[in-house]
């Protein structure tokens, strides 16, 4: 029997407002427990939340940029539940009346366009902290983080494999990065994912029981546990068994899911309308100002790099996916490098030398990069070379000048001090260069790197090949 997988995504994305949702206390990450809290977001009885503008402006953003409807009438509402890192009882969120309704974006796997469907994007709030001490058999809350405005993205369950769910995770990241919405940190948990997946017999119309993992941050993770899930959801299926509808947690390390509790349904929540905070209106005119002033989005610079810069498609895609690394790109090819060659840097040494950690963190400016590849253009140094300087520029943030200098790396173009040592290399090793004089020209490999063994690479390769021709010739 052939199994459909189908899942559905819902993300959360917090937003990089400096203060909260509902009150003006910090959003910073990693303050001491507790520091970032007040009243409000303490979540006392009595107190008035008033809702941060930027947030709905975020929203909108998102909701134009995705293709969605954007709601001008929209609703706060009460999701209740208890837990101890929500002292409240209930989360502020949006529920029959959210801020963006339906739109879509589209993915791309393996060259096959698809697009996937939005249902929803509501504002809510987040939650606080639990931390589970390792020794004792405590826990503590931390609230810093209870008020911090998070968009909820609410996919349709359109897509048929764990590589289709991390390729729309991806460019939603992306997308939210370039609105400048959300700093898109998974580590730190600042863009999260709940994976829904269920399976049906190729053909079905109607959808099978879905399990629900939770809380995924990293797109490995997410692919992992979506494999293991569509694993784990046939072999069930094949044995006859039923599948139920539950939580799941992924455990990275151990790489299997467990069960957290079964699934919860809307309306366990009863969710009503937030009484203290009015509807939200937007006004056309905000709409538009919006829209007008949206940047560039990963498709349109997708299609600009192809065009404006000749670039294959593949190394359109692959520098304008993080905003940062294209913005990186284009200062680089500013400063008069050839774009491909700028593209080719970028994609192999920075991004390797990175070992994904982001852009912003990188201690080689533009500008530096730029310079090492124009002394490779002029000639003062070797490509080989250049791969050297480049690592101790990553480390040091030197520029390339200053380490070409110190080390003594620049690229030896005198014909003079290089015949001498093809010479000496000729003389040393007569069979091979008897070897060339009988037509075997592929050994001139072998010489030239001798050559570039003696001069520790530093020889100009270009004259090395000629120098080599011109003394075997006698
Ligand atoms: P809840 O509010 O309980 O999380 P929703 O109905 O809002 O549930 O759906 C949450 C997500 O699950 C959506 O992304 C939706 O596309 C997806 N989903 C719903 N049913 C299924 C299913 N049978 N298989 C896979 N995904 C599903
Ligand atoms: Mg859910
Ligand atoms: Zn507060």
């Amino acid at each position: 029997m052939e199994f459909e997988t189908v899942i559905g995504l819902e993300i959360h994305a917090q937003l990089n407002t400096n203060t909260k949702i509902f009150c003006g206390c910090s959003t910073t990450f990693g303050a001491p427990p507790n520091s970032h809290t007040c009243p409000i977001c303490l979540g006392m009885p009595g107190v008035l939340p008033v809702l941060n503008k930027q947030v709905v402006e975020s929203a909108i953003k998102l909701g134009l940029a995705t293709n969605c409807v954007i709601n001008r009438f929209n609703q706060f509402a009460r999701k209740n539940y208890f837990y101890p890192d929500l002292p409240k009882g209930y989360q502020t969120s949006q529920f029959d009346l959210p801020i963006v309704g339906e739109g879509d974006i589209e993915i791309e796997v393996d060259g096959q366009k698809k697009v996937i469907g939005i249902t929803r994007i509501h504002m809510e709030e987040d939650a606080g902290k639990l931390i589970h001490d390792d020794v004792d058999p405590v826990s503590h809350v931390d609230l810093n983080r209870s008020g911090t405005p998070l968009l909820e993205i609410v996919s349709e369950p359109d897509m048929r494999s764990p590589e289709e769910a991390v390729a729309y995770l991806k460019k939603m990241h992306a997308i939210v990065r370039y609105l400048g919405i959300c700093d898109g940190n998974m580590q730190e948990g600042s863009f999260r994912c709940d994976a829904n997946i269920s399976l049906r017999p190729v053909g079905q119309e109607e959808l099978g029981t879905r399990t629900e993992l939770k809380n995924m941050n990293s797109f490995r993770h997410v692919q992992h546990a979506l494999e293991y899930e569509v694993r784990r959801q046939r072999d069930m299926l094949l044995e006859g068994e039923t599948i139920v509808q539950e939580t799941l947690l992924w455990d990275p390390d151990k790489r299997c899911s467990e069960s957290m509790r079964s699934k919860e349904d809307a309306h366990d929540y009863r969710y009503f309308p937030c009484p203290d905070l009015v509807p939200v209106e937007i006004s056309e005119e905000w709409i538009e100002e919006v829209r007008k002033n949206l940047p560039e989005l990963p498709d349109e610079k997708k299609q600009r790099f192809e065009t404006d810069y000749k670039l294959p498609e593949y190394d359109a895609v692959l520098l304008t996916a993080d905003v940062a690394v294209a913005n990186y790109f284009e200062e680089v090819v500013a400063e008069g490098v050839v774009a491909k060659k700028a593209s080719n840097w970028i994609m192999t040494e920075l991004l390797r030398e990175l070992k994904g950690d982001d852009i912003s963190s990188c201690k080689v400016a533009p500008l530096q990069l730029a310079s090492l590849l124009t002394m490779v253009d002029k000639n003062t140094i070797s490509g080989k070379i250049a791969k050297t300087v480049f690592g101790d520029m990553m480390e040091s943030g030197k520029d390339p000048g200053q380490i070409v200098k110190e080390k003594n790396l620049l690229q030896v173009s005198d014909a003079g001090e290089l015949m001498a040592i093809v010479t000496e290399i000729i003389e040393a090793n007569p069979a091979q260069a008897d070897d060339f004089r009988n037509g075997k020209t592929k050994i001139m490999g072998f010489f030239v790197g001798q050559l570039m063994q003696k001069t520790k690479g530093k020889a100009n390769p270009k004259m090395a090949n000629d120098l080599f021709v011109k003394a075997l010739a006698n």
